[in-house]
């Protein structure tokens, strides 16, 4: 059996990952990809739980090797997923889990298009979103302002997403992202399902 994977995307301090905190007991066994970046660790975040933080020469070095699935500058600094955890991963049938941005999810769509189950996730309303970055504590005013231009940017790609997940109370978002980790779980790939008809037929 191999796994499957879902995409989550959505604007920096859309909840993506007090999300996936809430269901981690609900959703079977999981594997979040742990991206690399070469922007800086926020206070509390810690190497190898969040990221993996590296300066901007060790990316470009990756780049040229070929270690990531895909990649893309956001807000300024680079965001990749490696490719070989995900293989592993997903050769002992999990669920893998991405939090990557609009232009990431584009091109892992484009390698594993058919084992990709994609969900957009978003506050409900440009001035909640400011609320919840603001209150986060994490980000200077200038970075939310950047922040805030990307997610009107990103929202206009909603529509190339199977699922939508407007976080407005938190217990009704964990529902429903519950919901669509199972579907992305169920998801037939292309050779999965050809796989499904030959042992059927000769059972
Ligand atoms: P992301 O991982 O998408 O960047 P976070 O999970 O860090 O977002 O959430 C951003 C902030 O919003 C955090 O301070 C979090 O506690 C808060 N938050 C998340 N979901 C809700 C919600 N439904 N209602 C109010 N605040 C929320
Ligand atoms: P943050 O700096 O808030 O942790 O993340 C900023 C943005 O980068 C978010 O939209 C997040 O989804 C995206 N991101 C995180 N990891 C990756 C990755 O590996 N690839 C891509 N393309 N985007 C990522």
């Amino acid at each position: 059996m191999s796994g499957a994977i879902l995409i989550l995307s959505g604007p920096s301090g859309a909840g993506k990952s007090t999300i996936i905190k809430e269901a981690s007991t609900r959703i079977g066994e999981f594997y979040f990809s742990i991206s690399s970046t070469s922007r800086a660790p926020r206070e509390g975040e810690k190497e190898g739980r969040e990221y993996h933080f590296v300066t901007k020469e060790v990316f470009e070095r990756g780049i040229e090797a070929g270690e990531f699935l895909e990649y893309a500058m956001v807000h300024g600094n680079y965001y990749g997923t490696s490719l070989t955890p995900v293989h592993t991963a997903l050769k002992a049938g999990k669920l893998v889990i991405f939090d990557i941005d609009v232009q990431g999810f584009h091109l892992a769509k484009e390698r594993m298009g058919d084992l990709i189950t994609s969900a957009f996730i978003l506050p409900p309303s440009l001035g909640e979103l400011d609320r919840r970055l603001t209150d986060r504590l994490t980000d200077s005013p200038e970075v939310i302002s950047q922040r805030l231009k990307n997610a009107k940017r990103e929202i206009l790609e909603i529509g190339a997403y199977d699922f939508v997940i407007v976080n407005d109370e938190i217990g009704e978002a964990v529902e429903k992202f519950v919901s669509v980790a199972n579907a992305a779980r169920l998801k037939l790939g292309d050779s999965e399902g050809e796989e499904f008809v030959n042992a059927w037929l000769s059972s």
